[in-house]
């Protein structure tokens, strides 16, 4: 928004600017009355102006009343009072041809064209007539020390003081920023000319004023020593508000390394456009920034206008979430606004002047409707921060028109109009300020939520994955269970194999021998088994063994092992059984096969043959296996179908 107001600055360098307009006064003859005409190129904007100026103007400044007294006094000036405003006494007279001199100026027959300020104020808007002041000034007291005339206005291009040398001629001094800086007669931001003193005489002065821009001359006469004090008093106000803004600056830019968040580096990109843009209003830029290019002034201020454009609205875009798609059209107003500032800037800077000062104008007055558009469309999806926005907005568009009713030439100068725009943004800029750490208070507390979601998360997940671990672990042992057991088992009949059959029997003999136990061995073999498979097939061989097997396991007690020893054969190892009960265990078992009636075989008679040997305390290491073998060798011998016991 910034500046729609301020492009009026610069709108005299474009002969056909739409806000352009001038004012002119005619004052009658008898100087009984004085008519102000006020004429407008684009009567509809001025109206529409003048609605919001005068709405602003009954709440926020006042008007001094103005007397319209005619003429104009001698300032008659006391050097124990330091200051004289000037404004009172100073008479004025508009050359709308540009074309007059001091020598026609100081001629009677102009005397009396010259009205006095009390009647015409010292705003006179934008107007690029050239104004003649005229002032007399009467030193009290007879002191002739030199004094200071200033012109409390920076912006004005030309200024030219007519100092008398007491014999009727003048001495002429130049100033203004049309002009290189160092030529100035007191480096000051302001316009400032130093006068000699003339004891008890009353010497007019005049001055010759001509600007492209707003035609200020809000003047005052100054001793050396209060100046001095005057401006103390005033760097420290402005070096306060500049020490803000660049704190600010700095604290938003420490932030956005901190943090990351490009609303922080907007900020501080909107704060050093503003700055910078400041700087030129208050005259600073022109003194310490480009003091040698009077000719880029209008240039560079423009460029900062667009940069102040472009500033603003990426750092309300950010502000208020305007870079998502929930608010499409907002965005591409703010898109076409920031394109436009970034075009006026290069331009005024690079290419058509008066182009780019058009465009600065047009993006600065649809700025502020634009802003308030997208805080209202914030505010109606419920973003709270926006609020905050709308009142920092609202303080720095007072400030903004505050000072654009000086410029026009509706305010008169005093510290509340001439600071207005500083103490408008400096509130804003504060505001805005508070509600971005209000935000880091949010981020900071929507951090800790996210924080405390993500470690329940965790738990959440850890005990997941506890009870998924614990979960597979019981798999894996029950896996590895089965493993281990199909390791030690034959897998056709389920009994122990070969290898787990010797590890038992291995086992269960040490424990026979340290413990003093009976332990006794069957070795058992199928009585001619090849004739089944041979008569049967394999298959059948396989289920006849099956069979056989569950018979051996039934028959045994919980406490014995048996395996599958080979082929047909199968080994018992029976814990604390003698012989005895190892042969009466053989016969049941003899009998259990003989009484298996297998329907696959038709009834075919099957027997089994068995051998038994005994563990004996004397021999723990005997091969109990082969022993059984040898008895069961024994039992085929003797004719298949019987007990053996080895020895
Ligand atoms: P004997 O009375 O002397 O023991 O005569 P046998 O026929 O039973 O003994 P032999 O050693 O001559 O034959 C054993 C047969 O057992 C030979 C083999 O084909 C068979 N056999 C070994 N393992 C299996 C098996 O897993 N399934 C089947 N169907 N047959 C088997
Ligand atoms: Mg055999
Ligand atoms: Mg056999």
């Amino acid at each position: 928004m910034v500046l729609a107001i301020f492009t009026f600055k610069l709108l005299q360098d474009s002969p056909c600017l739409m806000l352009r307009f001038d004012i002119t006064i005619i004052a009658n003859c008898n100087r009984s009355k004085t008519i102000i005409m006020l004429t407008a190129r684009r009567l509809r904007y001025l109206i529409a102006m003048k609605i919001n100026f005068s709405l602003l103007v009954a709440l926020f400044f006042c008007f001094p009343s103005i007397s319209f007294s005619q003429g104009s006094d001698v300032a008659q000036f006391d050097h124990l009072d330091g200051k004289l405003t000037l404004t009172p006494f100073l008479a004025v007279f508009v050359d709308p041809g540009k074309s007059l001199s001091i020598d026609d100026i100081i001629k009677p027959e102009f005397a009396d064209s010259f009205v006095a300020s009390s009647v015409t104020g010292t705003s006179f808007g934008f107007s690029e007539a050239v104004h003649w002041v005229r002032f007399s000034i009467c030193q009290a007291g007879g002191i002739s020390d030199s004094l200071l005339v200033e012109v409390e206005y920076p912006l004005l291009d030309n200024v030219s003081i007519y100092i008398p040398d007491g014999l009727g001629g003048f001495t002429e001094r130049h100033s203004g920023d049309a002009h290189f800086f160092s030529t100035r007669d007191v480096m000051y931001r302001n316009n400032l000319f130093r006068i000699p003193g003339h004891g008890g005489d009353t010497r007019t002065y005049y001055m010759r004023i001509q600007t492209e821009g707003s035609m200020q001359i809000p003047m005052s006469l100054w001793t050396s020593d209060a100046f001095i004090e005057h401006v103390d008093n005033s760097n420290i106000l402005i070096g306060t508000y500049y020490g803000i803004m660049l704190l600010l600056m700095l604290a938003a830019l420490i932030f956005y390394f901190k943090i990351r968040d490009t609303l922080f580096l907007s900020y501080a990109f909107y704060l050093l456009s503003y700055i910078i843009f400041q700087f030129s209003l208050n005259g600073l830029s022109f003194q310490y920034l480009w003091p040698d290019s009077p000719e880029y002034t209008s240039r560079l201020t423009t460029a900062f206008v667009g940069m102040v454009i472009i500033g603003g609205l990426f750092f309300s875009g950010s502000f208020l979430h305007i870079w998502g798609n929930r608010h499409p059209r907002v965005k591409w107003l703010f898109y076409v606004l920031m394109a436009c500032g970034l075009l006026s800037s290069l331009m005024s800077l690079l290419g058509d002047f008066v182009l780019a000062v058009r465009i600065a104008a047009i993006s600065g007055v649809f700025l502020p409707p634009t802003v308030i558009i997208a805080i209202w469309s914030s505010l109606a999806i419920g973003y709270r921060p926006a609020r905050y926005f709308l009142v920092a907005w609202c303080l720095f568009l007072c400030g903004v028109f505050g000072s654009a009713l000086l410029y026009l030439g509706f305010l008169p100068h005093t510290f509340l109009t001439v600071y207005a725009m500083q103490i408008g943004s400096t509130l804003e800029v504060l505001l805005l300020g508070y509600a971005l750490m209000d935000k880091i208070d949010l981020l900071r507390e929507d951090k800790e939520n996210a924080r405390e979601l993500a470690n329940s998360y965790l738990i959440q997940l850890n005990e997941k994955l506890e009870s998924l671990v614990a979960e597979r672990t019981l798999e894996l042992s029950e896996s590895n269970k089965e493993l281990k057991e199909l390791a030690v088992r034959d897998s056709m009949t389920g009994l122990l194999n070969h290898k787990a059959s010797i590890e038992y029997l291995q086992k269960m003999q040490k424990y026979a021998h340290r413990y003093g136990h009976d332990l006794s061995v069957v070795m058992l073999d199928v009585d001619h088994f090849k004739r089944i498979n041979d008569t049967y097939g394999h298959s059948v061989g396989d289920i006849v063994l099956i069979l056989i097997a569950d018979v051996v396991a039934k028959t045994l007690r919980e406490s014995d092992g048996c395996g599958r020893y080979g082929g047909e054969e199968f080994i018992m190892i029976l814990s604390e059984t003698d012989v005895k009960d190892a042969w009466k265990l053989a016969e049941r078992m003899r009998k259990n096969v003989e009484a298996l009636e297998i329907e696959e075989i038709d009834g075919t008679s099957l027997s089994v043959s068995l051998g038994i040997s005994i563990f004996d305390p004397a021999d723990p290491e005997a091969n109990l296996m082969l022993q059984a073998d040898k008895a069961l060798y024994n039992a085929k011998n003797n004719g298949r179908n019987q007990v053996q016991v080895y020895g």
